[in-house]
């Protein structure tokens, strides 16, 4: 326990000071750090390497690129490993998200969505529309303009002078609330809320509306009920405004669908992918986006937007052989199936513990969502803090799980576990065995 405790000597500044194990290797689920301990990943770092680690062709494909560039620049030289990755993408878009523009990770990739959207109102005439509603609480990214539509006042407070935060929305918590209604008409009450947000700030004002089909690292694998999603598009369409998923987390096959909005007919106008699609082999992000979106821009002179490492022939390269693995390796429905496993023993928790309000999720993105009392839901007071708690016994015990606090919304303590999308049976029985341990000890510390 109390290497995670000292903090670490070390010129490497870090938002977290706590001293960890120094990794060596890593295979599949598995990471082993110098002084021999085996870790299982229950989270994909921060849900990120969706195909595992150590990929023999993945790394194969990465070598062959090395051997040829690991650099070409995009207003140089058009490359080819951008150019199939840009094909193989725009196949897996709904609709007509058929335009693809690559960065290199989600942050950018949320900036681009956010640049593109306001782009597009001014080269369509509609300049007053500048604002991009989000919701809270909510996760989007740690630069200013991701972090401006991100709800969580623990990351955006010191900062408000240098960004403008954006409207906010509540999160379609619909779990926890305890009125007569449907788990549909919450749904329906939820989105009806962004129609009454688009109205109260000027429908003229409002380019877009940003959320994530399924919630990620604010909202602990958040599926809002199926009225939601419609509802949402609806209002969109009803006020021209641009409907932004956040896909960052839930893509890349990640809930057993290619995107976590595929479970549903939402038709998003513009979508942001990173983590899976580099799957921790290189920083990679995109964003997706259709011709009607795209021209008006091009037609203005351009997008005023670019990176460096945009559409880097060696990211794009190691992204298609992701995207060939997923296929190869039959991860999606893999997601899916395992998903359920999941669900299962993470229900047959709830069972021995009855603190554990919520269990939810969608394919290998799930959590468990703590609370006073179960009927009520009602939360646990600050000082139970029993997420972190139940981390750091995992971690001691050589399991990771994700836990975030957020500041902002109404926010249970969950612990998330979303495990490589390759995560068998027998690995889904390990993680859940693992846990249990981990929350009957902190039980125990808590008297719950
Ligand atoms: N969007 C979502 C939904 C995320 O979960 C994250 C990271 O957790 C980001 C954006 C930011 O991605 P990055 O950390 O790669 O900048």
């Amino acid at each position: 326990m109390t290497d995670l405790q000292t903090p670490a000597p070390s010129h490497l500044f870090y938002v977290t000071r706590l001293r960890r194990p120094v990794v060596e290797r890593a295979k599949g689920i598995h990471l082993w750090t110098k002084d021999g301990r085996r870790f299982i990943d229950g989270s994909s770092g921060p849900v990120a390497v969706n195909i595992g680690y150590g990929n023999d062709v993945v790394l194969d494909a990465m070598r062959r690129q090395m051997e040829k560039t690991t650099f070409a620049y995009r207003l140089h030289f058009e490359n080819q490993p951008a150019e199939d990755l840009a094909r193989d993408l725009a196949g897996r878009m709904p609709g007509d998200l058929d335009r693809i523009f690559f960065v290199s990770g989600g942050s950018e990739a949320v900036e681009t969505c956010i640049k593109l959207a306001r782009q597009w109102a001014v080269a369509t005439g509609q300049p007053k529309r500048w604002k991009v509603i989000a919701r809270m609480p909510s996760y989007h990214g740690g630069t200013l303009g991701a972090l401006s539509v991100t709800g969580d006042a623990a990351l955006t407070g010191h900062f408000a002078e240098q960004m403008r935060p954006m409207p906010t929305v509540p999160a379609p918590t619909a779990y926890r609330d305890r009125d007569n209604l449907s788990m549909e008409e919450r749904g329906t009450k939820y989105a009806d809320m962004l129609e009454e947000k688009i109205l109260a700030e000027g429908p003229e004002t409002v380019v877009a509306f940003i959320m994530e089909p399924i919630g990620g690292a604010a909202t602990n694998a958040l599926v809002a009920p199926d009225s939601y999603y419609a509802r949402i598009r609806q209002i969109c369409d009803r006020y021209g405004i641009l409907l932004i998923h956040d896909e960052v987390m839930s893509g890349v096959a990640r809930t057993g669908r290619f995107l976590g909005g595929d479970h549903w007919n939402c038709r998003p106008d513009i979508v942001s992918l990173s983590k899976g699609i580099g799957s921790g082999y290189v920083p990679l992000g995109a964003m997706a986006a259709p011709m009607r979106i795209v021209k008006p821009v091009l037609d203005m002179g351009g997008f005023a937007h670019g990176h460096t490492y945009a559409g880097n022939p060696l990211a794009c390269a190691a992204g298609l052989a992701v995207m060939g693995e997923i296929d190869r390796l039959g991860l999606t429905h893999n997601a899916a199936a395992r998903g359920d496993d999941l669900l299962e023993e993470l229900r047959n928790l709830q069972k021995r513990f009855p603190f554990i309000g919520d269990v939810r999720g969608k394919g290998l993105l799930t959590a468990i969502e703590f609370v006073a009392d179960p009927v009520t839901m009602e939360l646990l007071p600050p000082e139970v803090n029993i997420g972190q708690r139940v981390l750091d016994l995992a971690y001691e015990r050589g399991l990771i799980v994700y836990f975030r606090r957020v500041k902002g919304g109404v926010q249970g303590d969950c612990v998330m576990i979303a495990p490589p999308l390759i995560a068998t049976r027998q690995d889904i029985a390990e993680i859940a065995s693992i846990l249990g341990e981990a929350i009957t000890i902190a039980a125990g510390e808590f008297n719950l």
